[in-house]
């Protein structure tokens, strides 16, 4: 059997990318959505004829048994996801490849990297899944003082290690990937439940260190909720947190490594908060006019202490795109979980809410008690199909020149709809000037807080072929600067990498940018991980 090979320039399996005849209904569909002639498909590159540039420094006899300067490894460990990478990858620039790729198979081999990295002054990224949508695990830039540069993948370190049923907790190594840990920890009959749309490819090391956000809307919304203690190797040695429900013990240690984004140290491995699978389920989608009246009735139920699994607001843009609604209404996604007792309650109160702000909810609430999805027909059904698709659809959209992409954030409620004003004429603005013409801009939330909700935007765009990186950039420019104007954060669970950086230096209090540089220079008195991340 042949085994099933990654898209080495965009999402995904390579299996999964549409073929000629897919291509060509994508480029209509997205011609009539955006009133423009249907872009031709353009010819994929071929791994073959990548040119990369010759390595500056091959692996030491000391690393040579876990590291290569193979180019395919080169290559799928020189981007991450971000639309930006899909558009380089697809042109054939893999100009900024690590020098080598190093697999350590321990921490006794982890702690070799790192010393002779800090001794050699060769920069060492800490790649999990490379799925960042931030540029979080590129190498820096010509021009630093960085001449070479290692990409360290924790994939060899991917086994759930330990299971403490009493407490509910695992100790995981961090570079198992979602279905790796959920396979595992299946076996004991507990989940994380921890899923990030990029769950397939993503790992928990990297989760921890971008402080990820999983499905679950409200309570146990981002890794850290679900993070008891983590194990870090740092170049001056190990960070290794205590396991305690709690702690009023000074500043967390875990709340530093948590965001450190591969500064501070490599995370090797972590206690992680596990629960029974659930067994009932209850959900719902329900149905608004007017998209203030849906925000208004989100934010009721954020404050009911309710705490659904799933409160997913869908503009009428977003609930098109999806097929989830296609007659201009906004949707609510509702949904909650238990392993321990009905929702029949919960639902209910939920849909009175809703009902109360004009929701309405034709198909009625979906109840279930045999641990299988409530809601995979109707308008639940529809957005996990789409859901889950939306990446693989991002890159065939890159193949015909279409710009898409996503953008994140949080605020608080009183600042809301200044905020989604704000945005829309910024997108839509910095888009008719950089395009030539107007595009599409869909909102959904995607976590909801009692303060506040997390909105995130799509947009799509027609691309001028050669200037598409230029398009894309003016375009998140403008929304960055709409976001950080409006009092909002520059991202809510997508982190900082090389691309959120100038909007993050402008949020962070300038005394907390000394004591990160002063907490790096003592964990990693070289400099040498990940370099221009976070802080110069
Ligand atoms: C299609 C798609 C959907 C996505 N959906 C979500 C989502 O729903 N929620 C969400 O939060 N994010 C999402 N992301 C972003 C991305 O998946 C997350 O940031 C994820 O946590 C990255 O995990 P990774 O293992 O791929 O890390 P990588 O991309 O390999 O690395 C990310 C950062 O963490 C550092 N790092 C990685 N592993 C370690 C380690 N062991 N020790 C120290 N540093 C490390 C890297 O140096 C880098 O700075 C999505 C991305 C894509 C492409």
């Amino acid at each position: 059997v042949t085994p099933r090979t990654r898209n080495f320039w965009g999402w995904g399996w390579a299996d999964r990318f549409p073929d000629e005849e897919g291509r060509r209904a994508l480029a209509e569909q997205a011609a009539a959505m955006l009133g423009i002639e249907p872009p031709e498909p353009r010819a994929q590159p071929r791994l073959e004829s990548i040119a990369l540039p010759g390595p500056a420094i091959a692996p030491p006899a000391s690393l040579s048994p876990f590291s290569t300067g193979a180019p395919a490894l080169r290559i799928s460990h020189t981007w991450g996801k971000a639309y930006r990478d899909l558009v380089r990858g697809f042109a054939g620039d893999f100009s900024r490849a690590p020098d080598f790729v190093a697999r350590p198979r321990s921490e006794e081999e982890l702690e070799r990297v790192l010393g002779w990295c800090s001794q050699q002054g060769v920069a060492a990224i800490p790649f999990g899944g490379g799925t960042s949508v931030v540029s979080g695990v590129e190498r820096p830039p010509p021009g630093s003082r960085f001449a070479a540069a290692v990409s360290v993948d924790l994939g060899a370190l991917d086994k759930v290690l330990e299971v403490d049923p009493l407490s509910r907790a695992a100790r995981i190594q961090a570079g198992a990937t979602g279905p790796a840990l959920e396979t595992q920890l299946a076996a004991h009959g507990f989940t994380l439940r921890h899923y990030p749309q990029s769950f397939e490819f993503s790992t928990l090391g990297g989760w921890i260190a971008t402080r990820a956000g999983g499905h679950f809307a409200t309570l146990y919304t981002h890794i850290d909720d679900l993070v008891e203690s983590v194990r870090m190797i740092t170049p001056s040695g190990v960070w290794q947190s205590r396991r305690l429900p709690a702690s009023g013990a000074g500043p967390s240690p875990d709340r530093l490594a948590l965001g450190s984004e591969g500064i501070l140290g490599v995370i090797t491995e972590a206690w992680v908060r596990v629960q029974p699978r659930p067994r009932y389920r209850a959900s719902a989608g329900v149905f608004f006019e007017a998209f203030d009246a849906a925000v208004d009735a989100v934010r009721a139920i954020a404050q009911s202490g309710l705490h659904p699994a799933n409160c997913r607001l869908l503009d009428p843009q977003e609930a098109r795109m999806n097929q989830v609604a296609g007659d201009g209404s906004s949707v609510l996604l509702l949904a909650f979980e238990s392993g321990d007792h009905a929702l029949d309650a919960w639902i209910g109160r939920a849909l009175a809410i809703a009902s109360g702000h004009g929701g309405t909810c034709p198909e009625g609430p979906v109840l279930r008690d045999d641990g299988l999805q409530a809601g995979s027909t109707g308008a639940a059904g529809s957005w996990r199909g789409s859901f889950f698709e939306a990446p693989y659809l991002q890159t065939a959209l890159v193949s015909l020149g279409i710009i898409a992409d996503t953008f994140e954030t949080a605020c608080t409620w009183d600042r809301f709809p200044r905020l989604h004003q704000a945005v829309g004429e910024a997108v839509h603005e910095a888009i008719r000037r950089a395009c030539g013409s107007g595009g599409i801009l869909a909102c959904r939330f995607t976590h909801v807080y009692p303060d506040g909700p997390a909105p995130y935007y799509t947009f799509v765009a027609p691309g001028k072929r050669g200037a598409e990186l230029e398009q894309h950039a003016a375009v998140k420019r403008a929304a960055s600067e709409a976001l950080l104007s409006c009092g909002a954060t520059i991202t809510h669970h997508h982190a900082v990498g090389r691309l959120h950086r100038p909007w993050y230096d402008q949020e962070r209090p300038p005394p907390f940018a000394l004591a990160l540089r002063a907490a790096k220079a003592a964990v990693d008195p070289a400099g040498i991980l990940n370099p221009g991340i976070l802080i110069d």
